[in-house]
C-alpha cells in the first residue's frame, strides 16, 4: 500500500483547498513548499501507483513563485484566485502548452501541446499549481486504465486492483495524496467510476457547463471535463473555476454559473430523491447495494423524501452508448493520420501505406476495436440499423429522465455494480468491461450532471461510491446531496 501524504490527509489543515489557500494567504506556508511536498509524495508513491505520465516541475514552481510573491506583498486575493497554491494534476487528454500531451496513446508519444485547454488556463488564472499530466486509458477508452499505451495505474487503496478508468491516474493521484485535485474527463463514466473505485469524489457537470476547448475528443456529444477531489466542497470549488461559457467551444452553455459552495451548504430537508429500481436489480454486488442503501437512509434521516422512480429504458443504455461513442470516436480519431503530428511509420512507399502503418503501429488494441465498431455502425447499409436507432433510443433515455425529474429533484444510484476489480481480471473480456458501465453511461447520453461520493467500504476495505444525478444545470442540488451523504 502506498504511503499517504501527511500534508493532505483528512483532519490536517493542508488537506483541503480551503486549508491550503488560507494557509498560503496567511503566510503560514508557501505555495512552493506545498508544491515540493507533493512532488516528494509523487517521488515516493508514484513508482508503484503510476498515476502520472509527465511532471511539469518548472511550470509548477514558476506558478507557485508567482502566488508566493503576491502573498509576500499582501496582494493575494482569494476571491480572484480561489485556488491559490493548490497542487493539481490534469488528465493527459487535456492540452497543456509545451508539455507532453498524449491522451495515453503511443500515437502521440513526444507530442507537446501548442496551446492550453480553456480549463487549464482557468485553473492557472485561479492560482492552481499544475504538477503534471495524469495517466489514463488510451484516448479515454476503458474502465480500468489498463488500456494506457504507457503503463497501468494501480489503485492506491489496494495495489493489486485497478483504479478504474479512464481517468484512473486522476483518481489515484488524489487518493494517494499526490495532488489535492485533478481534472478528468467523462464520456461514459470516466470521472465517476474511478472516483468510486479509489474512494474520492468525482463530479461531472451538465453537458456544456464546462468548456471542452483543448480536450482531445473521444465522442464529442458525450465528452465532459470535471474535477476529482477529496471532498464535495473541493469539487464545488474547482467546478466554480472551470465552469461557464467559453467562446472557443460552441457547445459550451451561456448559462450563468451560480455559487456552488453556497448551494452545497443549503439543507437537504424536503428534497425529493428518486430511487430507480432498474439500478438496483441483477448484477449489483450485495455489499455495494447495502452501502448505497445506507447512504439513502442517511438522506431520509436528514429529511429527504425518498421515493421510487422508474427509468424503463435503462437496459438499452450500454448498447446505445457503445454505438454512439464508437461512431463518434471513429470520426474524431481520423485526424491521427501522421501528417501534421503524431507517430509516423518509417519507410512507407505510398501515402496510403503511410496512413495504414502509422495508425497500426500507433493505436492500441482497444482503440482499434472502437474505430472498427464505430466505422461499421456508420457504414452505408448499417447506419439505420445501428447509429440511427441508437440516437432514437438516446431520446427515449432522455424522456425517462424527464418524466422522473417531474416527480423528484435528484436520483440516487450506485456508481458501479461492484468495487474495484483485480488487474488483469477483465482484460480478456471487453464485453464484461463494457457492461460494468451500466449505471454511469446514462447521464452522459442524456447530458445531466452526476457526482460519485464515497459511501463506505466493503469488508475487504474497498471503497464504494454512491451516484447522485440531477436535472440539467442543477449541479447545486447534486452537490448539496453529495455533501449530505459525505
Ligand atoms: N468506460 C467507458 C468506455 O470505455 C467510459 C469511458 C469514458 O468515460 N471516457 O468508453
Amino acid at each position: 500500500m502506498s504511503q499517504p501524504n501527511p500534508t493532505s490527509q483528512p483532519g490536517t489543515s493542508l488537506f483541503s483547498i480551503d486549508g491550503i489557500r488560507t494557509a498560503i494567504a496567511a503566510r503560514e506556508t508557501t505555495a512552493t513548499a506545498i508544491a515540493e511536498q507533493h512532488f516528494s509524495q509523487i517521488a515516493k508513491s508514484d513508482g508503484e501507483v503510476g498515476a502520472f505520465l509527465a511532471l511539469s516541475r518548472e511550470r509548477a514552481l514558476a506558478q507557485a513563485a508567482r502566488v508566493d510573491a503576491l502573498a509576500a506583498h499582501g496582494d493575494l486575493d482569494l476571491t480572484t484566485m480561489p485556488l491559490a497554491g493548490v497542487p493539481v494534476g490534469v488528465k493527459d487528454v487535456l492540452m497543456t502548452k509545451g508539455l507532453p500531451t498524449t491522451a495515453g496513446s503511443r500515437i502521440l508519444e513526444g507530442f507537446a501541446a501548442p496551446y492550453d485547454a480553456t480549463v487549464v488556463t482557468r485553473l492557472e488564472a485561479a492560482g492552481a499549481v499544475i504538477l503534471g499530466k495524469c495517466n489514463c486509458d488510451e484516448f479515454a477508452m476503458g474502465s480500468s486504465n489498463e488500456n494506457s499505451g504507457y503503463k497501468p495505474v494501480r489503485n492506491p487503496r489496494d495495489l493489486t486492483r485497478v483504479p478504474g478508468g479512464s481517468s484512473g491516474g486522476s483518481a489515484a493521484a488524489v487518493a494517494a495524496g499526490m495532488a489535492v485535485a485533478t481534472l478528468g474527463s467523462d464520456t461514459g463514466g470516466s470521472i465517476r467510476q474511478p472516483a468510486s473505485f479509489c474512494g474520492v469524489v468525482g463530479m461531472m457537470a451538465t453537458y456544456g457547463r464546462v468548456s471542452r476547448y483543448g480536450l482531445i475528443a473521444f465522442a464529442s456529444s458525450l465528452d465532459h471535463v470535471g474535477p476529482l477531489t477529496n471532498s464535495v466542497k473541493d469539487a464545488a470549488q474547482v467546478l466554480q473555476v472551470i465552469a461557464g461559457r467559453d467562446a472557443m467551444d460552441a457547445t459550451s452553455a451561456d448559462v450563468p454559473v451560480p455559487d456552488y459552495v453556497a448551494d452545497m451548504q443549503k439543507p437537504v430537508r424536503g428534497l425529493r430523491v428518486g430511487i430507480p429500481k432498474e439500478y438496483f436489480g441483477e448484477g449489483l454486488e450485495p455489499e455495494t447495494r447495502a452501502l448505497v442503501e445506507a447512504a439513502i437512509e442517511k438522506l431520509r434521516a436528514l429529511g429527504c423524501q425518498v421515493q421510487p422512480v422508474s427509468l424503463p429504458h435503462t437496459e438499452y443504455a450500454v448498447p446505445t452508448y457503445y454505438i454512439v461513442a464508437t461512431a463518434e470516436a471513429s470520426s474524431n480519431l481520423a485526424r491521427f493520420d501522421a501528417v501534421r503530428y503524431g507517430h509516423r511509420a518509417k519507410g512507407a512507399k505510398s501515402l496510403s501505406e503511410m496512413y495504414r502503418r502509422s495508425r497500426d503501429e500507433g493505436f492500441g488494441p482497444e482503440v482499434k476495436r472502437r474505430i472498427m465498431l464505430g466505422t461499421y455502425a456508420l457504414s452505408a447499409g448499417y447506419y439505420d440499423a445501428y447509429y440511427l436507432k441508437a440516437q432514437k433510443v438516446r431520446t427515449l433515455l432522455a424522456r425517462d429522465f424527464e418524466l422522473a425529474f417531474a416527480e423528484v429533484d435528484a436520483i440516487v444510484t450506485p456508481t458501479c455494480p461492484a468495487p474495484a476489480f483485480k488487474l488483469g481480471e477483465k482484460t480478456d473480456d471487453p464485453l464484461a468491461m463494457y457492461l460494468a458501465d451500466i449505471y454511469t453511461v446514462t447521464a452522459d447520453l442524456v447530458g445531466i450532471p452526476g457526482i460519485s461520493v464515497p459511501c463506505g467500504e466493503t469488508s475487504e476495505g474497498l471503497p464504494v461510491g454512491v451516484q447522485i444525478l440531477g436535472k440539467h444545470f442543477d449541479e447545486g442540488t447534486v452537490l448539496r446531496l453529495g455533501a449530505a451523504v459525505e
